[in-house]
């Protein structure tokens, strides 16, 4: 049977990465006119949209996103926060202030802490929880994921999760205890480039985390969500490159929802330089494009942007946001910024982001699998 590390290798880094300087506008006119009828776009329709010939159709593509949107969402905007339980990481990643060598005070809750975060969390009004770890088998495995999801399983509808891979069994145990969906970002598809910022830990195994998005269809976790890290490589081979796994996962798993993140890279303690800057315009084309070539995939935005581009760009094709966001463990009930992952960008507090959202049109949604539900 086919995985995904075979149809990678159909595809050469270097020959996607040329390739968008050869798309025509005419090509790009003809995937808006085809997502606005209705039609399944293909892989070269996306490589076009998010090309440089694409750019000129910016304003083109943003109202046919937001039509799309509002036709498959309606006028809603799913609110979520991240829970982050520990810092402790086995992993060397040169972008990550979590990184085993850099020398931070490192913490995991015990689970009279995650219940102190819980109610201060549900205090803000959150019933959508994603919960995030450091990569530590050691101290933040399946044993400990078991104890933290039966405190937590009472106070929030919806759990998700972005922590280590995992193996089949273990996903389909956390299936078992209630977790919704499962977060899991390749950073680059760039193989060699991968090598250069994963020195040492299990995280350096490209391929094991490649073929974690089957291990979590396999066990049937009812979402999935995948992404890049933009702005370790070039960012149109690598967003390409996740189309191209979404176009696989969404045909092997057809009952599982989907999301996208387009996280970029921030600012954090012993961070490596940006290498391939993306600007917030190349950020906005990338959101169109998305929402052209998949008109129901979920795509959410995170507080690594500014307060700014938030507001501007919600209406544009995103789904879901997180918002008054704590990157440390701990963050909520007593906040020390010495154990934070990165710096956030939107610093607003909850209630200002509900507002702000409200303030658009847009209904906000605090529980996943129930739109429409008002607090
Ligand atoms: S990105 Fe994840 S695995 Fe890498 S150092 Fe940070 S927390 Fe650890």
């Amino acid at each position: 049977m086919t995985d995904f590390s075979q149809v990678l290798a159909q595809h050469d880094w270097y020959e996607v990465a040329a390739s968008f300087e050869r798309c025509s506008e005419e090509q790009v006119a003809e995937a808006i006119t085809k997502a606005q009828q209705q039609q399944r776009l293909n892989l070269d329709d996306f490589r076009a949209l998010i090309s440089p010939a694409a750019q000129p159709y910016l304003e083109h593509m943003a109202r046919v996103s937001k039509e799309l949107t509002e036709q498959r969402f309606g006028k809603t905007m799913q609110l979520f926060v991240p829970l982050y339980l520990s810092n402790m990481c086995s992993n060397i990643c040169t972008y990550c202030g979590f990184s085993m060598e850099n020398r931070i005070r490192r913490t995991t809750l015990t689970m009279a802490q995650i219940e102190q975060e819980a109610l201060a969390i549900k205090a803000l009004g959150f019933d959508h929880i994603l919960l995030v770890t450091g990569e530590s088998e050691r101290k933040v495995g399946i044993a400990y994921f078991e104890q933290a999801l039966a405190v937590l399983r009472p106070h929030f509808s919806h759990i998700s999760m972005e922590v280590q891979p995992l193996a089949t069994d273990e996903y389909r145990r956390l299936s078992q205890l209630g977790v919704e969906s499962i977060l899991v970002y390749q950073e680059t598809y760039h193989r060699e480039k991968y090598a250069k910022y994963h020195l040492k830990g299990k995280k350096s195994d490209f391929d094991y985390r490649l073929a974690t998005p089957e291990r979590v269809g396999d066990a049937g976790i009812n979402k999935l969500g995948i992404g890049c890290l933009l702005g370790l490589e070039d960012w149109r081979s690598d967003a390409f490159h996740v189309a191209i796994q979404l176009d696989y996962l969404e045909k092997k798993y057809w009952k599982m929802r989907f999301s996208l993140s387009f996280p970029r890279l921030r600012p954090c303690e012993g961070g490596s330089e940006v290498n391939s800057p993306m600007s917030e315009r190349d950020l906005v084309q990338l959101i169109c494009a998305y929402r052209l070539f998949n008109h129901h995939v979920e795509l959410s935005l995170s507080t690594r942007e500014s307060a700014m581009f938030r507001d501007n760009v919600l209406n544009l094709g995103i789904t879901s946001m997180s918002a008054g966001s704590k990157t440390q463990p701990g963050g909520y009930a007593n906040a020390d910024k010495s154990l934070e992952q990165f710096s956030i960008d939107d610093n607003r507090d909850v209630a200002s982001v509900a507002k702000m959202i409200a303030s658009k049109g847009y209904q906000v949604v605090w529980k996943d699998w129930q739109p429409g539900l008002n607090r």
